[in-house]
């Protein structure tokens, strides 16, 4: 069974694959393909050149702006990948609850930096574990045109 946090993924996902052209191959063939669930570090991949890619969905009323903060992934994965030097680019779509609404914006990985994920508190039934905070910077999300 799907959890609610999954179905509004999904949605999400499929928004951005039936609005985004690929930012790497520009492709206009929707060429956007998601990952199977629990796909670690990305959720859409390209299916004309490769390129992998987050969507963070977000409600919200007002879709004018870009969220301050999103939660991201568990902690260690992203301390791990960014000791790396890894960043996924993302698509945050920001949609009414009603979802007549709807933005998206985009935040490049080349414009993300450390600073901007910040580690929670541990969980209180995982002590050892702790989630991500993305802090976005109002300079580094851009909205995407919409079909
Ligand atoms: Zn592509």
């Amino acid at each position: 069974m799907s959890t609610n946090r999954q179905i509004n993924g999904n949605w999400g996902e499929k928004y951005v694959r039936s609005q985004v052209d690929c930012p790497k191959c520009k492709s206009q063939n929707r060429s956007f393909r998601a990952l199977r669930v629990n796909f670690a570090g990305a959720d859409l991949i390209c299916d004309f050149c490769g390129y992998l890619a987050q969507v963070k969905l977000h409600t919200k009323e007002d879709v004018a702006k870009c969220p301050k903060s999103l939660p991201g992934a568990g902690w260690d994965d992203q301390k791990e990948r960014m000791d790396a030097g890894i960043f996924t680019p993302i698509f945050i779509v920001v949609a009414n609850s009603k979802k007549s609404k709807k933005a998206i914006y985009f935040l490049p990985a080349d414009l993300q930096t450390e600073e901007m994920f910040v580690p929670g508190k541990p969980l209180p039934k995982r002590p050892t574990y702790r989630m991500t905070t993305i802090k976005f910077g109002l300079a580094t999300c851009f909205p995407i045109k919409i079909r």
